[in-house]
C-alpha cells in the first residue's frame, strides 16, 4: 500500500546548527520530505486506518476536522490515490470562501460536510446514506491504531538522548514512545493552549503507562494556529540559516520552543536531540503572501 504512496528513501536527518550550541547537538528528522501533501505524521497516523478499512471492505474513511486541517488534506489525498472514498466533517458552517486545505481535499474527491461549532463538539451528525459503510477515524487520527502508525516512524533511536515533537492530539508522541527500540526521553510542545487533558490522552494510548514523557505548555502563541510577529519572523531565520521551512501551526512553535529551551540550558550538557519535522507546510498557505521567505 504505502510503496505506492509515499517515498520513504526521501527521509533525512539533517543538521540544524541555528538551534545548537556547544552544549547541545540538534537534528530534524525530514518526515516533510515524504510526500508533497501526505506529509509528515499524517501519513504514519492514517495507515492503519486506511489499511483496516480496506480490509473491511469498507468504501472510504470518514473524519472530522477544521478548516485548516492537515489531517483532512492528508486523508483525502491518501484515500483518493488508494482507490477507496472519504468524508470529511468540517468545524463550522460552510464558508463563502473555501479554504486552501477545503479546496485541496475537494479535488481529492472528498465528500465535505460542514456541521455547526455545537453539533461538531457534540458529534451530532446528519443523516449520511451507508454511513456504516465507511470506516470512522477520530479527529487529528486519535487512536490506537494512529499511535501504531506513528510507532513505524523510522529514526536511529543510538544515535540521540531526546526526541522533541509538536503535540496536537498527542498521537504521534504515543507512537514514538511506544515504538522506540531503545526507551528515548520524549518532549512534546504543545501547540494548544492550556491543553492540560493531553498528558492522559497520550497515557492512554502507550502500551506501557509508566513510560516518561514531558509535555511543555509554554511555547503555544496563544492557542491553535495563533501566531505573532516573533513566530514568522523566527521561521524566516530558520530557514535563511538551515534551509528548513517550518510550519506556524505546529513545527515552527516545536523549533522555537527548543531554541529558547537551549538558550536556558534546559537540557542537560552534551544532549543529542533529534526533532521531528513532522510536516504540515500546506497550512502555511492561509498566511497572507510574502510573509513568509518560502
Ligand atoms: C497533525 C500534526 C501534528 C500533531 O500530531 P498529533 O499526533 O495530533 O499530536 C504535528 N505536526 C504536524 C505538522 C501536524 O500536521
Amino acid at each position: 500500500m504505502e510503496k505506492k504512496l509515499i517515498n520513504e528513501s526521501n527521509l533525512s536527518i539533517d543538521p540544524v546548527s541555528y538551534l545548537e550550541t556547544e552544549m547541545v547537538k540538534v537534528k530534524v528528522l525530514r518526515l516533510d520530505k515524504i510526500h508533497p501533501v501526505i506529509s509528515g505524521n499524517k501519513w504514519y497516523k492514517l495507515k492503519f486506518y486506511i489499511e483496516a478499512a480496506i480490509a473491511q471492505n469498507k468504501k472510504g474513511i470518514l473524519t472530522f476536522g477544521g478548516a485548516y486541517s492537515n489531517h483532512i488534506v492528508a486523508t483525502a489525498a491518501a484515500c483518493n490515490a488508494l482507490g477507496i472514498e472519504s468524508i470529511g466533517i468540517i468545524r463550522g458552517e460552510a464558508p463563502k470562501h473555501y479554504s486552501p486545505s477545503l479546496l485541496e481535499a475537494l479535488q481529492h474527491n472528498m465528500k465535505l460536510i460542514f456541521l455547526s461549532r455545537e453539533d461538531f463538539k457534540n458529534k451530532q451528525l446528519p443523516p449520511i446514506p451507508d454511513i456504516e459503510n465507511y470506516f470512522t477515524v477520530a479527529e487529528g487520527g486519535y487512536g490506537i491504531l494512529g499511535a501504531n502508525g506513528a510507532a513505524t516512524i523510522p529514526y536511529p533511536a543510538d544515535d540521540f538522548d531526546m526526541i522533541c515533537c509538536a503535540t496536537g492530539t498527542g498521537t504521534m508522541m504515543a507512537g514514538l514512545l511506544n515504538g522506540s527500540t531503545k526507551p528515548l526521553p520524549v518532549l512534546g510542545f504543545s501547540v494548544l493552549k492550556n491543553n492540560f487533558s493531553i498528558e492522559n490522552e497520550i497515557r492512554t494510548l502507550l502500551k506501557n503507562p509508566d513510560t516518561a514523557f514531558t509535555i511543555q505548555h509554554d511555547f503555544h502563541f496563544g492557542g491553535y494556529a495563533k501566531y505573532k510577529p516573533e513566530l514568522i519572523h523566527f521561521m524566516n531565520e530558520l530557514y535563511e540559516q538551515s534551509g528548513i521551512p517550518t510550519d506556524f501551526v505546529y513545527t515552527a512553535k516545536l523549533f522555537y520552543g527548543v531554541k529558547k529551551l537551549v538558550e536556558q540550558h534546559y537540557f542537560k550538557a552534551g544532549s543529542k536531540l533529534l526533532l521531528i519535522h513532522s510536516g504540515g507546510l500546506q497550512g502555511n498557505r492561509s498566511l497572507g503572501k510574502g510573509t513568509l521567505i518560502y
